[in-house]
């Protein structure tokens, strides 16, 4: 049985990004004190209702760096006290520069958390303030040498192509100057104007789909060359630094979710908590559980999400797995688009492994909707 993940969401931010949907509040201060206390209630109950082992911790937002560290580590504390969690756990948090200063890095380094990955976007000042982000590119190279004198050895960036008025000079200004870094993991990341958001009623000059097509191509060259390889369609790593958290997502492997709005994907189960900040405390206060809805796939269900979301990975999918998992051989149950594809050569069979050619990670949004 392969170790679980937990996924633990802090939902503030400084303030809102133009093109955010995530489940992030700003000017909430006042909520902070009691979402902690609510959270570190949850995860006392959840630990003895999934009393599973984990080996990944993955804390997201929001921006977990935006509360005080004390806040993150006695957290983690309890998550220590309560679950059974393997010593050499990944341990990540998502960090925002202008957000925390060095010695707050330090707390977190010091309490166990190993891994940073850091919102930088773009390394474009005008791109920053087009996205509504707080930080500069200045402000971005601070942090992240104050998280390395920190003592953190497993850096990712996130970076986003595809913004209004980006050329494909600019996406490659961003990617140059980010591997410049030396960050060990880079993910990359095409805007998506989201309804709901500012950016959805504003008249923005957004490059085309070809050109949002090249700019993915030149960061798959580029961060290439720079020694990153591709192990996930929009993940990029340097050998041995792949997110062991992420990828247990597309391997549909158990994950936790605990905080507002968090999900979960336990033994074919998934659930959800409720997504407002008081709601989620009132939840836990009056009922024990956050959880508001649950739903079981079937066994097809599940079988496609295990193709769905394995064919993102550069490896692809293990036919054996496939059988131990489902007791079904997978070509009787996907044998036509398997077929298919591999004729044409966007599918790749070999040594019991299904994954994506060059060819076939391309178009994959295309064939991978033949699979559902
Ligand atoms: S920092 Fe992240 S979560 Fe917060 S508003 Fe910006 S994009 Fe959303």
């Amino acid at each position: 049985m392969e170790n679980s993940g937990l996924y633990i969401h802090i939902p503030f931010c400084k303030s809102k990004c133009l093109y955010c949907d995530f489940n992030s509040y700003a000017k909430s201060e006042s909520w902070i004190e009691p979402y902690f206390s609510a959270l570190c209630e949850e995860i006392k109950i959840q630990a003895k209702k999934y009393p599973k082992r984990y080996d990944t911790i993955y804390f997201g937002g929001g921006t977990p760096s935006a509360v005080d560290p004390d806040y993150i580590c006695e957290t983690l504390s309890v998550l220590k006290e309560c679950f059974e969690i393997e010593s050499d756990a990944e341990i990540t948090i998502e960090c925002n520069p202008k957000t925390i200063g060095f010695e707050g890095l330090c707390a977190l380094s010091e309490a166990g958390i190993n891994r940073l990955s850091i919102g930088l976007q773009s390394t474009s000042d005008d791109c920053l303030k087009t996205l509504g982000r707080i930080h500069s590119f200045e402000d971005f190279g601070d942090c992240f040498q104050n998280a390395r004198r920190a003592g953190f050895q497993n850096i990712s960036l996130d970076l986003m192509y595809g913004l209004p008025s980006m050329t494909l000079a600019d996406w490659e200004d961003t990617l140059d100057e980010a591997v410049g870094f030396g960050a060990e993991h880079i993910s990359c990341y095409s805007l998506k104007v989201e309804e709901g958001t500012p950016f959805w009623d504003m008249d923005l000059n957004l490059p085309d789909d070809d050109a949002v097509a090249d700019m993915y191509d030149l960061a798959v060259e580029k961060l290439g060359n720079a020694g990153y390889s591709r192990y996930e369609i929009s993940n990029f790593a340097k050998n041995g630094c792949e997110s062991r958290h992420n990828k247990k997502y597309w391997q549909c492997v158990d994950f936790l979710g605990l905080g507002a709005g968090a999900f979960s994907c336990v033994e074919g189960a998934r659930f959800s908590n409720a997504l407002g900040i008081s709601e989620y405390i009132e939840k836990i206060k009056k009922d024990q559980s956050a959880e508001i809805n649950c739903e079981t796939l079937d066994n097809f269900d599940m079988m496609s999400e295990f193709v769905f979301l394995g064919l993102r990975l550069r490896e692809g999918i293990s036919e054996r797995k496939f059988f131990e998992r489902f007791v079904l051989d997978i070509d009787d149950v996907f044998g036509e688009p398997l077929k298919k594809y591999e004729k044409t050569g966007h599918l790749v069979r070999k040594n019991g492994n299904i994954r994506f050619s060059d060819k076939g990670f391309f178009v994959s949004n295309m064939i991978l909707s033949d699979f559902v």
